[in-house]
C-alpha cells in the first residue's frame, strides 16, 4: 500500500465523538471528580470540540449557561473553575469563550461585567506581566488569556496592552521561541500563547517575518509519525497539532509543514471504540486532546470534514470572533 492510500484510510468517527463530549458529563469517575479544579476548562474544551463539528445542538443550552454563571465568584469578579472556586484569569477566560459563543453581545454578564473587567485589570503587574490569580505566579499564558478576555469584553486599552507587548517581547528566546516567563526555555504551548498574544493587540507584525520562530515551529513536526512535539527531542503529541499549527497559521506558514502526514497522526490517535482523542495512538482519551485534535483538522482542512472554520488566534469559530474583532482599541470609533 501506498504511503498516500494509507493515509486516506483513516476515516473520521464523528459521530462517536459528538457522543465522547455529551458522556463526559455522566462520567462520575473518580478522575472526573479530581478535574473539579478544571471544570470550566474542560466544558470550553467539549463546547468548541462540539461547535467546530456544526453539533453544539446535543448539550442542553440553559444548563450550559446556568453552570457557567454559577462559577462566577462575586468575591473576586472572576470565574472560578466550579462553583464556590476563588476566581482564576483561566477559568475566567474559559467562561467568557463559552458565553460568547451561546450571546455573542455578553449581555448575560449584566452588572458581572465591569467586576470582571476590575478582577482582569488587577491582575497585571507593573512589568506588564499577568498572574493567574492574586496569590498566583506568572506566566505568559496568563497574558494571552487577559488579552482575549479584554478582547471578548471590548475592553482592549493602550495601558494594557502596551507594556503586555513589552513583556513578551522580553520572553523570546535566541531559537525565536518563547518561553514561561524572560529566560525560560521555549515550549510550543508558550510560543502560541505568545503569538496569540500579539496578535490580540495587533502587534503580530513585530514577529510576523522570523525566520528562527519559523524554523522552530516547523522543526516540531516529528517524523515518520508527522505529529508535533511541544520541545526537540520530545515525543509527538496531538495537543501540539494546535499550539503549533496555529502558530503557524497567525504567520501565514502552515504551508511549512507536512499538512497530511499532521492529519494521518490526529486521526490514528482516535479511539475508534469509544470515540475521543488521545496524545499518541492507543493511549487513554482526554476532553482536552479531543478539543486540540479536532480544532487541528480545523486548521488543517475544515471544509473536508465540514467543520466550522477556526480562528488561530482565539481557538473559537472565525463566525463567532469576526463579530468581535472589530473592537480593536484602534479602530474603536472616538
Ligand atoms: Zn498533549
Amino acid at each position: 500500500m501506498s504511503e498516500e492510500s494509507k493515509v486516506e484510510s483513516v476515516e473520521f468517527i464523528e459521530d462517536k465523538h459528538v457522543q465522547y463530549v455529551i458522556d463526559q458529563d455522566s462520567h462520575r469517575s473518580f478522575e472526573y471528580w479530581l478535574s473539579e479544579h478544571l471544570r470550566l476548562n474542560g466544558l470550553y474544551w467539549g463546547v468548541t470540540t462540539l461547535i467546530t463539528m456544526n453539533k453544539l445542538d446535543v448539550l442542553p443550552e440553559n444548563e450550559v449557561i446556568e453552570f457557567v454563571i454559577s462559577c462566577w465568584d462575586e468575591k473576586s469578579g472572576g470565574f472560578g473553575a466550579f462553583p464556590n472556586h476563588d476566581g482564576h484569569l483561566l477559568s475566567t477566560h474559559s467562561a467568557l469563550q463559552i458565553l460568547k459563543i451561546y450571546d455573542n453581545d455578553l449581555k448575560i454578564l449584566d452588572t458581572k461585567r465591569s467586576k470582571i473587567i476590575s478582577f482582569v485589570k488587577n491582575l497585571q503587574l507593573e512589568d506588564g506581566s499577568f498572574q493567574g490569580d492574586r496569590f498566583g505566579e506568572v506566566d505568559t499564558r496568563f497574558i494571552y488569556n487577559a488579552v482575549s478576555c479584554f478582547a471578548l469584553l471590548g475592553e482592549l486599552t493602550p495601558d494594557i496592552t502596551e507594556p503586555a507587548t513589552k513583556y513578551i517581547l522580553k520572553c523570546q528566546n535566541f531559537d525565536g521561541g518563547f518561553g514561561l516567563v524572560p529566560g525560560a526555555e521555549s515550549h510550543a504551548a508558550q510560543v502560541f500563547t505568545c503569538l496569540a498574544a500579539l496578535a490580540v493587540v495587533d502587534s503580530l507584525h513585530i514577529v510576523q517575518e522570523d525566520t528562527r520562530l519559523i524554523d522552530w515551529l516547523s522543526e516540531r513536526q516529528v517524523l515518520p509519525s508527522g505529529g508535533f512535539n511541544g520541545r526537540p527531542e520530545k515525543l509527538p503529541d496531538v495537543c501540539y497539532s494546535w499550539w503549533v499549527l496555529s502558530s503557524l497559521a497567525m504567520l501565514g506558514k502552515q504551508h511549512y509543514v507536512d499538512l497530511k502526514k499532521l492529519e494521518n497522526f490526529i486521526l490514528t490517535c482516535q479511539d475508534f471504540q469509544e470515540g475521543g482523542i488521545s496524545d499518541r495512538p492507543d493511549n487513554q482519551t482526554d476532553i482536552y486532546h479531543t478539543c486540540f485534535g479536532i480544532t487541528g483538522l480545523s486548521l488543517i482542512d475544515y471544509k473536508k470534514y465540514n467543520f466550522k472554520e477556526i480562528d488561530p488566534i482565539y481557538c473559537m469559530p472565525v463566525e463567532v470572533t469576526m463579530k468581535f474583532k472589530k473592537w480593536k482599541y484602534n479602530d474603536i470609533p472616538v
